[in-house]
């Protein structure tokens, strides 16, 4: 059986971890291990609150245009391993939708030019005989 870790926890409370070295466990043997898994544990908290700013200053896709870009940066995020897939799935699927929509607005907007121009109006524009 090994022998558990002499030293405390920063609670004050014994290392329930495995002794390694001198009856010190891996990571109270070489404090510079702590001190790396802090710096990465820290570098990591900090990635992740900038993308979730980054996230919340997305404003939605107007144009066909904007939805292309947008989903272009969903691909090389997903590429970079900074979005998850699943995710960029969703954002994808609405993306569809928003693009079916921005069509069909454009053609509402040509319609209603034309009918102007022509004098005509909608059907649920018709007075009622
Ligand atoms: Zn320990």
């Amino acid at each position: 059986m090994s022998a558990k870790c002499n030293a405390k926890t920063t609670a004050g409370k014994p290392c329930r971890a495995v002794a390694v070295k001198g009856g010190l466990c891996t990571l109270h043997s070489d404090p510079q291990i702590a001190v790396e898994m802090g710096r990465r544990s820290g570098q990591a908290r900090r990635t992740k609150e900038l993308l979730a700013q980054e996230w919340a200053e997305l404003s939605p896709p107007r144009t066909a245009q904007e939805v292309r870009v947008a989903l272009g940066g969903f691909i090389a995020d997903v590429r970079a391993k900074r979005l998850d897939p699943k995710v960029a799935g969703i954002l994808g699927s609405l993306a569809n939708v928003l693009l079916k929509s921005i069509e069909v607005a454009d053609i509402e907007t040509r319609l209603a030019a034309l009918e102007s121009v022509l004098g005509t109006c909608t059907p649920k524009e018709q007075p009622k005989r």
